[in-house]
């Protein structure tokens, strides 16, 4: 069922809180152990607090886009009283001092949050097969991966254990799992949805956005979570959410799709990196858009064969400088050793699990003196003119429509031993957040498995975005 439509009954009445957590959470008890999607499921306790606050609100006529509805946050994301493990073996026993503002903001709607989902180890993957609590399993078929880093939100979706959920992008780790698991995964401009409470990864990459299985249900969520934080010095000022009506159904700023702009680079349709069935997707949905009154134009995209080697060395080196906080005094593991450094040492070595090391030292080396002006400087360099191609290719169109990715999901196992094919599978999502612009994953169905297709839009077009998805999905269901 959509969100939107239990929301409804929720709000007349029809169904009463209790009952809509409790089937979804006979859902997690059923399929959870399989698809090791949550690593935290909440206690009964705090959930029934939790029911009886959002059903009050309900009784004295409070509403709001997400009142009553059971949604599950990516476990690097802080819920005060509970663990925020990141996946990881340093953190597995630390517990969430505060509240993260987009938690804090989906409590206040009367949400009901009953638990934090598996996802690579600090958000670094694409295949959620990086976790210390082992990988999660794809519900399309659970011989491949979900796709990471937020394989668990998605795969909570896709499998009905609740009806929405967070997860964070940093060169792709909403829009990939969501392609994945033919899903709706959104990726918003930099600076709309607050990253307080978020474990850093990449702070100049980082967004926290939002999983479901319909575009209508992602603007009720994107209602809520969007929107100024004192407590993020990056987060907007000026953006005000405004995807919803009084009637909590979606504003459409985009009313049909006639004479709407498309840019597609068609360099894409030779690339021999690119599956077959992702091909003839994009080229089915292309064509369906210009009979329906788009106009498909031809972009180019000249640095986009420089994302991945810009991407990889600026994330890593900003998390070589974000992870260096894990040092067995602060949070987490400790270690006991006999002085300071063998500490360090010991808890860093046990704490860390293979990829975050590997991205440790990446990130450590471009750093170092002498490397710096080569890997680091040159990579900024490169990144401003990826978001000068952006901002070119927008002079001239009003989307962009590309691969999430350049595969299906693969099986469980098979690139987990060659760390730079896993990272070719970004190559489409990656300069999106090196630009910092909104995007989009949806589901192209077709005989076979479902295709994940980005949507990408100029700086804080949300609203735009969630629209053409909602046409789109009107026009392909
Ligand atoms: N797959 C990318 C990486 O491993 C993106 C991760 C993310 O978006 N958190 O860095």
């Amino acid at each position: 069922m959509k969100a939107k439509d239990i929301l409804n009954k929720v709000i007349k009445k029809e169904i009463s809180v209790k009952e809509v957590v409790q089937r979804y959470l006979s859902n997690i008890q059923k399929q959870n152990s399989f698809y090791n999607a949550f690593i935290t499921v909440f206690d009964e306790d705090f959930i029934n607090k939790q029911i009886e606050r959002s059903q009050k609100m309900i009784q004295e006529g409070n509403f709001s886009p997400v009142v009553g509805l059971p949604v599950a946050i990516k476990d690097n994301i802080n819920v005060k009283g509970f663990p925020t493990t990141c996946a990881s073996n340093i953190l597995k026993n630390y517990i969430s001092p505060y509240n993260a503002t987009v938690v804090e903001k989906l409590y206040s709607a009367g949400a009901i949050i009953v638990g934090k989902t598996n996802l690579d180890e600090f958000a670094m993957g694409s295949s959620n097969e990086n976790s210390f609590f082992g990988p999660v399993k794809n519900p399309l078929n659970p011989k491949l991966v979900p796709g990471g880093s937020s394989g668990g939100s998605a795969v909570a979706v896709a499998s009905d254990m609740v009806t929405l959920s967070l997860g964070s992008d940093t060169g792709g780790s909403i829009r990939l799992p969501a392609a994945f698991c033919g899903i709706y995964g959104i990726k918003p401009t930099y600076g709309v949805v607050s990253r307080y409470g978020l474990v850093a990864f990449a702070s100049s990459l980082d967004q926290i956005g939002a999983f479901s299985k319909y575009s209508e249900d992602l603007a009720l969520i994107m209602q809520v979570i969007s929107g100024y934080d004192p407590y993020d010095s990056t987060s907007s000022k000026d953006f005000i959410p405004d995807f919803i009506d009084e009637s909590f159904n979606i504003k459409l700023s985009i009313k049909d799709l006639t004479n709407i702009k498309i840019g597609f680079p068609s360099k894409i349709v030779n690339d021999s990196a690119v599956e077959d069935i992702i091909k003839n997707s994009i080229t089915e949905l292309l064509l369906l858009l210009e009979k329906n009154g788009s106009i498909i134009k031809e972009i180019d995209f000249p640095y986009l064969e420089y994302s991945i080697p810009t991407y990889y060395i600026i994330a890593t080196s900003e998390a070589s400088s974000n992870l260096a906080r894990y040092d067995g005094v602060r949070y987490g593991l400790r270690v006991e050793a006999q002085d300071l450094r063998t500490m360090i040492k010991k808890t860093r070595g046990e704490g860390f699990g293979l990829e975050v090391k590997r991205r440790i030292l990446t990130g450590t080396f471009c750093l170092s003196s002498g490397y710096y002006d080569a890997y680091y400087k040159k990579a900024l360099q490169v990144r401003n003119l990826i978001k000068k191609d952006f901002e070119n290719i927008f002079k001239e169109v009003d989307f962009i429509i590309i691969p999430t990715s350049p595969t299906l999901p693969w099986k469980i196992g098979e690139k987990i031993n060659d760390p730079i094919k896993m990272y070719l599978s970004d190559i489409y999502t990656v300069s999106i957040n090196l630009a910092g612009l909104p995007s989009i994953n949806i589901p192209y169905y077709n005989d076979y498995f479902p295709v994940g297709i980005q949507i990408i839009s100029n700086y804080f077009t949300e609203s735009d975005l969630l629209s053409i998805s909602f046409l789109i999905e009107n026009l392909t269901k």
